[in-house]
C-alpha cells in the first residue's frame, strides 16, 4: 500500500510502499483511510522540524488527523463494526505511569509516550491502518464530510473542558450555575483551524466569542467566525473589548501569548494550545505579570493532545454544530489534495487555506481550488 513518509530532520516527503497491516489480536480494528488532515505539525515535519521515526527505522509515515472506515475487526471488538466511520487517537502511552494505564496517555507523566505520525510511531497518511479498540471512536455517518476535523477539535475540547473544570473547582458562582459560560466573554487568539474550532465549541456553549487575528475582514476565516456569531477583533492589544473569562491561544506566537495575559478577567483561565517555534529571547515584565496572576486568581494552563473522551465530545459537538449551522463546519476544509500533491507542496501553506486534507479513499468534494 502507499504511504507518505519523511526522514526526520531532513526536508521533503515522498511516497513509499508499505505492507498492508493485518489484524493480529482480538481487539484490533482495521480501517481503510478516507482522508487525513494536514496541520502545522505535519508541515513542520515535512520541512525538517520536530519528528521522530519509530525505533529501528529511519523513516516516519506522517499524518495524525484521520478519518477511516472500518473494514475488519478482531473477535472481541464491540465499539465499532465493519462499515462504521471511525477515528483513532494519536498518542500511545508509556505503559509505566498511572495516567497512561488509565487510558489518559494525553497526560503521560514520564514523557516516554509515542505519537502516531509525529513521535516514534508511523501515522495515518496511508491506505490502511490497524490499531487497538481502546484508541478508536465511532463517528456517526452524517459526519463523514467533517470527521477529519475531529482530531484538531479534540485538542480544543480538552483545553476548554480543563478551563471549565478549573472554574467549577475554584469559582463559587461557576460551580453552582448551569450553563455558566452563556454570555461570558471569551477570546480565541489565532484563527487557524484550531482557533476556529475553539470558537465553535465556545459558541455552542453560548459564550460571547472574540476571535483575534491580523487578517483582513474579508478573509474567509473571519466570515466563518462571524457566521457562528463570533466577533472579529484585530486589536490593538491592551485595548480589549472586555476582560475575558477564558482565553484560548491557538496562535503559537510566544510574544502574543504573553501579551494576552492582560486580557484576563479576575479568576480567568488561559488555555494555551499553540506550540511556539524558535528560541528568540523575549523581554517581559516578569514581576508585574506574576503579580497580576496572583492578585487576579488567574490560571495559565498548557494543553496538548487529547484522550478518547475528548474525541467523543468532539463527535457530539460536530453533530450539534450540524444541527445548528448545517454544513458550516465543512467550509473549514478548503483544499483537497492527492498524496502526490501534498508531496509537491513541500510543506508550504497555500494562500487562503484553512484546512487542507489528503483524500485516500474519500469521494472528495466540490471545493478543490
Ligand atoms: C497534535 C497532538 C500532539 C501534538 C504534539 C499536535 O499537532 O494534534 O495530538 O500531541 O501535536 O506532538
Amino acid at each position: 500500500m502507499r504511504a507518505i513518509a519523511i526522514t526526520p530532520g531532513q526536508p521533503g516527503a515522498r511516497l513509499v510502499s508499505r505492507t498492508e497491516p493485518a489484524i493480529t489480536a482480538p481487539d484490533h480494528v482495521k480501517v481503510k483511510v478516507v482522508r487525513v488532515g494536514i496541520c502545522g505539525t505535519d508541515r513542520e515535519e515535512i520541512v525538517g522540524g520536530r519528528a521522530q521515526a519509530p525505533t529501528g527505522q529511519t523513516e516516519l509515515v506522517i499524518g495524525h488527523e484521520m478519518l477511516g472506515r472500518v473494514v475488519e475487526v478482531g473477535q472481541e471488538v464491540t465499539r465499532v463494526a465493519v462499515g462504521d466511520l471511525a477515528v483513532f487517537t494519536v498518542r500511545r502511552g508509556c505503559g509505566e505511569c498511572a495516567n497512561c494505564n488509565m487510558g489518559r496517555n494525553d497526560m503521560c507523566r514520564t514523557g516516554r509516550y509515542t505519537e502516531r505520525g509525529i513521535h516514534g510511531q508511523d501515522g495515518y497518511q496511508t491506505e490502511f491502518v490497524v490499531d487497538r479498540e481502546v484508541y478508536v471512536t465511532r463517528v456517526v455517518p452524517e459526519l463523514e464530510p467533517v470527521g477529519v476535523l475531529l482530531e484538531p477539535l479534540s485538542i480544543v475540547e480538552k483545553a476548554i473542558d480543563d478551563a471549565l473544570r478549573c472554574f467549577a473547582l475554584r469559582d463559587p458562582e461557576a460551580a453552582i450555575t448551569p450553563a455558566w459560560l452563556a454570555g461570558r466573554p471569551c477570546l480565541v487568539a489565532g484563527l487557524g483551524p484550531v482557533g476556529l474550532l475553539a470558537a465553535l465549541v465556545l459558541r455552542l456553549r453560548g459564550a460571547e466569542v472574540y476571535g483575534l487575528d491580523i487578517v483582513p475582514d474579508s478573509d474567509g476565516r473571519v466570515q466563518w467566525l462571524q457566521e457562528i456569531g463570533g466577533k472579529y477583533w484585530k486589536g490593538p492589544l491592551q485595548k480589549y473589548p472586555q476582560l475575558m473569562d477564558i482565553v484560548v491561544d491557538a496562535s503559537g506566537f510566544a510574544a502574543l501569548e504573553f501579551n494576552l495575559i492582560d486580557a484576563l478577567a479576575p479568576n480567568a483561565v488561559y488555555a494555551l494550545t499553540g506550540i511556539p517555534g524558535g528560541d528568540k529571547a523575549l523581554s517581559i515584565q516578569g514581576a508585574a505579570l506574576l503579580r497580576q496572576l496572583v492578585l487576579g486568581n488567574q490560571v495559565l494552563l498548557g494543553s496538548v493532545n487529547a484522550a478518547r473522551g475528548h474525541f467523543q465530545m468532539a463527535v457530539d459537538d460536530l453533530a450539534a454544530a450540524r444541527r445548528l449551522w448545517g454544513a458550516h463546519a465543512e467550509k473549514l476544509i478548503t483544499h483537497r489534495r492527492t498524496p502526490e500533491e501534498l508531496i509537491a507542496a513541500a510543506g508550504q501553506r497555500p494562500q487562503g487555506v484553512i484546512k487542507a486534507v489528503v483524500e485516500w479513499s474519500g469521494t472528495g468534494g466540490s471545493q478543490t481550488p
